[in-house]
């Protein structure tokens, strides 16, 4: 192949105008995403090369190699990992491959200082070579392919780049910066090993560098320091889950973290241990700080890594964690899976099986060491901030678990926390609320709507409100089909306010019950009208106690699905059940009063019926004839 030219795809032009253009306040980054780069190459090499190991090539000592040249103001980082075939090299270098790149392009702001800033933090793959070169040179051989189909592609990082045929014997890749003049701090050893230090000391393969000696000058006047050809090991070599806690500072874990999950924040909490049983494995599990874009998207990647003794085997092992642990990142080593284990194998493995129910306690107690500190008065402002920050964040998706992991499911109700009649922060948790209720309380009121406002003016809390009983307030889609799943919390049964009966027992006082009793019989010749008129519209029509100054409210039957969810299944196009509800009405409101008698019946029926559907977020069927009604009523 002769020598082409080639646009870059228009994302990566964009980004790359950014790159170039911009002061970054962490340009060093770059050593980070490279030497990463050569690392996940050595990884890919190591797979493939379990089936064929003729791909090593006689030289299974993978490693990088980082080498500048001062005269030549160039930074040459080189791997024998897998390497690049000519094609591979216009694809993977000339569009964005990684997912974690896209989703930096989505944080762009447009404000090119905010925007250089983000790039410091994140890191955006290979581009960012070009915050200190004006030029990049990759020179790479595919393993397994013949010397004459190595690739040179070289790019000066503006709308396109070039690529050509080369002979290389050498496998795998070496990408040359060619450094700007304000760069050339970096063609320094003590910088290189400093940054390799600080980002890349926890990668697993060998980070190489030439050996710099003291040269005296002649006659002794003064003397330099040059590089030999003796190579030096400068980082620690050894994949950081693999050392002894008590060596890997708070950083490393930070760093080591960022890395994995292409994440700028620290993790809120991580949680390292070797497990040795049945099946012996290493975890090192961390709770990230932020929810990623497509976090409430359940067929996203899980973000678990494995390896097996130290070899990558794959990204994403979603058998390693349950479907709403999925915000969980990190890694698993096991001691015990062939290195040939597929996606359809994890399946089914008995020892992936107990590796998944290790690491869900793990996190469930990691989480539960956050909840902890939340309450504890001994624990600092930012330990305490902590689990409010988790839940904000993964609440919802942990609110999955109570259906998906019945053996844990009293842990996971332990951790919920809610917005309450009592809490307008989302701190209440079932706990809490047990240690509020009032004397004769037998159940844990709770009332699911659309929204928090829309919980919160609901007309069910009157009674509730009215005799000072907390109900706790949800507005998460996944409340009601969770909640389902969770009939008592420590012995204490959960009651939805807007379904069945309302049953205050103990909490109503005789009077009450009495006053109750008389009216349901006084009412009971309305009733039977008001069934009749609304026969089409409710299943039934009867007296309450739950209102106080609202005139009618619906309800469903105590285990039907309540008429939101059963909107939103409808808007998702899924099957609902069509149940009527039950209008209850209030016997001491004026307007239900006036009922009786009135030469208007038929059409009050209909306009009570309607505005207790839209006082509970609903729409009337026939929203032209609530209208007409009303109207007909106000003229
Ligand atoms: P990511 O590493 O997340 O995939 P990068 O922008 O860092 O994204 O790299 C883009 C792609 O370029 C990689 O996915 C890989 O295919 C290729 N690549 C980069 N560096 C190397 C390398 N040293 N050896 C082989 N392939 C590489
Ligand atoms: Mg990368």
């Amino acid at each position: 192949m002769s020598k082409q030219t080639h646009s870059f795809q228009a994302e990566v032009a964009q980004l790359l105008h950014l790159v170039t253009h911009s002061l970054y306040s962490n340009p060093e980054i770059f050593v980070r995403e490279l030497v990463s780069n050569a690392s996940d190459a050595c990884d890919k090499l190591r797979f493939e090369a379990l089936d064929k190991p003729e791909l090593y090539e006689n030289d299974p000592q993978l490693e990088v190699r980082i080498s500048f040249d001062k005269a030549a103001k160039t930074l040459t980082i080189a791997d024998n990992g897998i390497g690049l075939s000519q094609q591979e090299a216009i694809d993977n270098l000339g569009t964005i491959a990684k997912s974690g790149t896209r989703e930096f392009m989505g944080k762009l702001s447009g404000d090119q200082k905010q925007d250089a800033q983000l790039i410091g933090q994140f890191g955006v793959g290979f581009y960012s070579g070009f915050i200190v070169a004006d030029r990049i040179t990759v020179e790479s051989r595919r393993a397994g392919l013949p010397a004459a189909e190595g690739v040179r592609w070289s790019s000066t990082g503006t709308g396109d780049f070039e690529v050509e045929s080369i002979d290389r014997s050498q496998r795998g890749t070496s990408v040359t910066l060619h450094l700007r003049d304000d760069a050339l701090d970096y063609a320094s050893t003590w910088k290189l090993k400093e940054l390799v230090g600080k980002y890349s000391d926890h990668i697993a393969l060998p980070i190489r560098m030439r050996r710099e000696e003291w040269k005296e000058g002649e006659d002794n006047t003064g003397g330099e320091m040059v590089l030999t050809d003796e190579w030096d090991t400068v980082n620690q070599a050894s994949a950081l889950w693999t050392r002894p806690k008590k060596d890997i500072s708070d950083e490393q874990y930070a760093e080591f973290y960022k890395g994995i999950a292409h994440d700028f924040q620290p993790p809120l909490a991580w949680s390292h241990n070797r497990v040795e049983g049945s099946t012996e494995y290493t975890q090192l599990l961390y709770v990230p700080a932020a929810a990623p874009f497509d976090l409430y998207n359940r067929d996203k990647k899980a973000g678990v890594k494995l390896y097996v003794r130290r070899v990558f085997i794959m990204d994403d092992a979603e058998a390693l964690m349950p479907t709403y642990l999925r915000f969980v990142r990190g890694v698993v080593d096991s001691a015990d899976l062939p290195l040939n284990v597929s996606r359809e194998l994890l399946q089914e493995s008995r020892d992936v099986k107990a590796i998944r129910e290790g690491s869900t306690k793990r996190v469930l107690s990691m989480l539960e060491d956050m909840a902890k500190a939340q309450a504890s008065d001994e624990a600092s402002a930012e330990d305490k901030a902590k689990y409010g920050k988790f839940w904000s964040e993964f609440g919802a998706v942990l609110k999955e678990g109570l259906g998906e992991d019945s053996a844990n499911r009293e842990r996971i109700a332990k951790l919920l926390r809610f917005v309450s009649t009592a809490s307008d922060e989302a701190v209440v948790s079932f706990a809490d609320y047990k240690a509020r209720m009032k004397e004769g309380q037998q159940a844990i009121y709770y009332l699911t709507a659309e929204t928090l406002a829309a919980a919160k003016s609901s007309p069910q809390l009157e009674v509730f409100r009215k005799k000072g009983i907390e109900v706790l307030l949800m507005a998460d889609r996944v409340d009601e089909w969770a909640l389902g799943f969770l009939t008592e919390f420590d012995g204490t049964p959960l009651q939805s306010v807007a379904k069945g009966a309302v049953d205050l027992g103990s909490l109503q006082d005789e009077a009450e019950k009495k006053a109750a009793e008389e009216a349901a019989e006084q009412f009971k010749p309305l009733l039977a009208k008001l069934k009749e008129a609304l026969k089409d519209k409710a299943e039934d029509v009867r007296v309450t106690a739950r209102l106080v100054d609202s005139p009618a409210c619906l309800v469903v039957p105590e285990h039907g699905m309540s008429l939101q969810l059963a909107r939103l299944l409808k808007q998702a196009g899924q099957p609902a059940p069509d149940n009527k509800p039950v209008l209850e009405i209030n016997a001491d409101h004026a307007l239900v009063k006036k009922l009786d008698g009135s030469p208007n019946f038929h059409d009050l029926a209909h306009i009570l019926f309607d505005q207790a559907l839209l006082a509970e977020g609903g729409l009337p069927e026939d929203p032209a004839a609530y209208v007409r009604r009303v109207n007909a009523l106000l003229a």
